[in-house]
């Protein structure tokens, strides 16, 4: 409780403080900022050094960085004898004295119930404790405390349901009760008093003294609040206008931080030479036309690329032809087409005399993306090579000698390709295949293998397009091009809602669709909790990992019960504990004919081909992101049979069957982005984070007014660094908040890179 005395003042120390204080001398300003909490010498710090890791707070500062995840407003003070006109269940606050108290054992003996009277000059009222020990060892007949708490009626008589309180006196010193109170996000170990009173005693002898690493005439011009009084209003705020210009600050810094890190990489790649790939109209012509013949004799027709891959190719030459490298991103739906334009790009350099590869996170698909490319660059007479895990000592061997002597002009492959012995001739050209599934080192170490001051040209490729004002305010230092039109030909794939009762019509589709030689996925949520960690990083937006829970139906007991059902036929299963290996061959079984049906937990969704097949169950469809499950539907339409998608759901939660809704509705991956969008901001809980994009603690790129910060931290970043993307002198103390102090998480982070 809040019986302990803060001292608030310097020199307003308690006696206990300053004995204390002589014994240890803790530190206190600045020094105390990077001191682990178990050393902290603040109340309660041994506990917090001990399980404050589990929220992340190792040091002084992270915990004056724990902000507060709501407030609530106990400062109005009530007469006891107005009570009767407020409502059951309003919290209420009163300034009192303590006239009585006693202990009672309840019914169930172990649980004790602490019951005071207390009153003012206008009433009295009971306050009860249940369960919670030692209240009567606190207060006392005679004490004047204020408390808060939950206010209920009973007939005429009313009490205060487990009130919080705190001893009368200054009103500064109210933590708990009669203010604008901070709510915290706990764990298990912390109570919600001890972490104010820790907090307070860490403002007052460290964060009052934060260094202020922003210039005063920055601060003026943006109106931003002083980062010390930031924090105190942050915790403890005076008003709520006070509270609002203290967390304004704070978003600022933030999206400040993630801007000079964008600005910066930028200007830095921006410093470094690429050498450039000169394509020439009859290079030009042939390439294309190399590209059109394959996807032409595939499909036994003349076709042309669609007027976005021709564009996109457009841009990519222009990229390639300058000194420095580039950064593209390449958005577009699953069956959009991206890999022609990938094939371009890598041939280019090819036929520059330099090399071109491609990474791909799984193995399956690296070896999908060597069997296309080889097709797409045959008639260039462009040989493509394959090195992931799974070759042979000797081939693997005979691959890494045609790379580094630079007889492979293209080569594709998985993280194998990032190991240190895979050395290039001359690395042009790096396609990275579902790019946020690659950290931003990944990226680097490929990018590293150009070889000494030279960068690739850098091809970024991703299913899953994020809404139009996040890339405003996120991609501003990356160039994009989007497949937005689908090649022709391309039939829509029915999507349909279905309850788990109603799906007596789906299985006799399936069993229609089988016999014509067709193939069925039918997906379901994750195995197990223990799947989580696997599944979220193959994931493409996350999967909703959080709202796991037992009854689902996982992968195992839907194979099991789908064989029983659906007799005769094959029904194969891949989830996320199985081996690669297994993994990879099962689907490759399926992909083959050699089963008709394949149950699987979202590892299917990774790009793979299987023109033969037409239906995609997906179970428990609720659980999954949009964008998820327009990558799951998108497995399914890609030869030229009509195709179908069910969505199952018993959900009757509104936003989950909104979402689905949307997903039977939108076909066009970006109109579904934009849609997950504004449905997110109805409040659906996924974060941001699991779809690959920083981690914001104050700033929320939902917000309107933040995304509108974001542009202004975007001008100044542009202004605060010099042309080699360091911040220029004077703004030193930023610079060394980013490296080491609150900020570090945020400048470190790349939404592009998607670490
Ligand atoms: P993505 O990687 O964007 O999901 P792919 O590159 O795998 O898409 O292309 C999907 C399918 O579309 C492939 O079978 C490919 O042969 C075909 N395709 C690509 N471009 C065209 C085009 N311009 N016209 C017709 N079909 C195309
Ligand atoms: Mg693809």
């Amino acid at each position: 409780m809040g019986e302990r005395q803060v001292a608030r003042r310097p020199g307003g120390s308690s006696s206990v403080r300053a004995a204390a204080a002589a014994r240890e001398a803790p530190p206190s300003g600045v020094a105390l900022l990077d001191v682990p909490l178990a050393k902290s010498g603040l109340p309660g710090g041994t506990t917090l050094g001990r399980v404050g890791r589990r929220m992340g707070l190792s040091t002084v500062r992270d915990l004056l960085f724990h902000l507060p995840r709501r407030y609530d407003d106990l400062r109005e003070m009530r007469k006891l004898g107005d009570l009767a006109w407020v409502e059951d269940g309003e919290v209420v606050s009163a300034r009192v004295q303590v006239a009585d108290i006693r202990v009672e054992a309840s019914f169930r003996r172990r649980v004790q119930r602490t019951i005071a009277v207390l009153e003012d000059e206008t009433g009295s009222i009971e306050a009860t404790w249940f369960g919670r020990r030692y209240i009567e060892r606190r207060l006392h007949p005679g004490d004047r405390v204020i408390v808060s708490g939950k206010l209920k009626h009973f007939g005429r008589k009313r009490t205060l349901d487990n009130p919080d309180f705190q001893p009368e006196g200054r009103d500064d010193e109210l933590l708990h009760v009669g203010r604008i109170v901070p709510v915290y996000r706990l764990t298990a170990g912390v109570t919600a008093n001890r972490l104010r009173v820790a907090i307070r005693e860490a403002l007052d002898r460290g964060g009052h003294e934060y260094p202020e690493y922003l210039p005063a005439d920055l601060r003026e011009r943006q109106r931003l609040a002083p980062i010390a009084d930031a924090l105190e209003q942050a915790h403890y705020p005076a008003t709520f206008e006070g509270r609002d210009a203290a967390l304004r600050r704070m978003a600022f810094d933030e999206l400040l931080a993630l801007q000079v890190g964008m600005v910066g990489r930028r200007r830095q790649r921006g410093r470094d030479a690429a050498r450039p790939i000169g394509v020439t109209a009859d290079v030009d012509d042939e390439l294309r036309s190399a590209i059109r013949g394959s996807i032409g004799r595939k499909l036994e027709r003349e076709v042309a690329l669609t007027p976005d891959q021709d564009a996109a190719i457009t841009d990519i030459r222009a990229d390639l032809e300058r000194a420095t490298p580039m950064l593209r991103l390449l958005q577009g739906d699953v069956g959009s087409g991206k890999t022609a334009v990938a094939a371009y790009a890598l041939a280019a350099a090819a036929r520059a005399g330099m090399q071109g590869a491609l990474l791909a996170p799984t193995d399956l698909l690296a070896r999908q993306h060597h069997r296309t490319l080889t097709s797409l660059l045959e008639d260039a007479a462009i040989p493509v090579e394959l090195l992931t895990g799974s070759l042979t000592a000797a081939s693997a061997r005979h691959t890494l000698e045609l790379v580094a002597s630079g007889m492979a002009p293209v080569v594709v492959g998985t993280h194998a390709l990032l190991q240190e012995r895979v050395a290039f001739a001359a690395l042009g050209v790096v396609v990275i295949d579902e790019q946020h599934r690659f950290g931003v080192e990944q990226r680097g170490q490929l990018e590293a293998k150009a070889g000494g001051d030279r960068a690739p040209h850098v091809l970024l490729m991703t299913a899953t397009p994020i809404p139009r004002t996040l890339g405003q305010v996120l991609y501003a230092d990356l160039d994009v091009s989007n497949l937005r039109t689908p090649p022709e030909g391309r039939l829509p794939i029915r999507t349909g809602i279905r309850r788990p009762d109603e799906l007596e019509g789906t299985w006799q589709k399936v069993r229609e669709e089988a016999a014509a030689g067709h193939r069925i996925f039918v997906v379901v949520p994750l195995i197990d909790e223990a799947d989580a960690v696997d599944e979220s990083t193959i994931a493409s937006d996350g999967a909703p990992t959080g709202f796991w829970d037992a009854s689902a139906p996982a992968a195992e007991a839907e194979a099991v019960r789908l064989r029983e059902l659906l007799e005769p036929l094959r029904v194969g299963m891949v989830h996320g504990r199985m081996k690669a290996a297994d993994r990879d061959a099962e689907m490759a079984r399926f992909r083959d004919g050699e089963l008709d049906v394949l149950v699987g937990t979202t590892v299917v969704e990774v790009g793979v081909d299987v023109p033969e097949a037409t239906m995609m169950i997906v179970q428990g469809a609720d659980r999954f992101g949009l964008a998820q499950l327009h990558q799951l539907r998108g497995r399914v339409g890609r030869g030229d049979a009509a195709s179908f998608c069910v969505l199952v759901s018993d959900s009757v939660d509104e936003t989950a069957q909104a979402r689905l809704k949307a997903v039977a509705e939108i076909r066009d991956g970006f109109e579904l982005a934009e849609r997950d969008w504004e449905l997110r901001r109805e409040g659906d809980v996924l974060g941001l984070v699991q779809s690959g994009l920083p981690s914001l603690r104050v700033a929320s790129l939902q917000r309107d007014d933040h995304r509108e910060l974001a542009v202004e931290a975007r001008a100044v970043a542009e202004e605060a660094l010099d042309e080699d993307g360091r911040l220029r002198r004077g703004l030193e103390q930023l610079a060394a908040e980013l490296r080491t102090g609150w900020l570090a998480r945020v400048a470190d982070a790349e939404p592009a890179g998607a670490a």
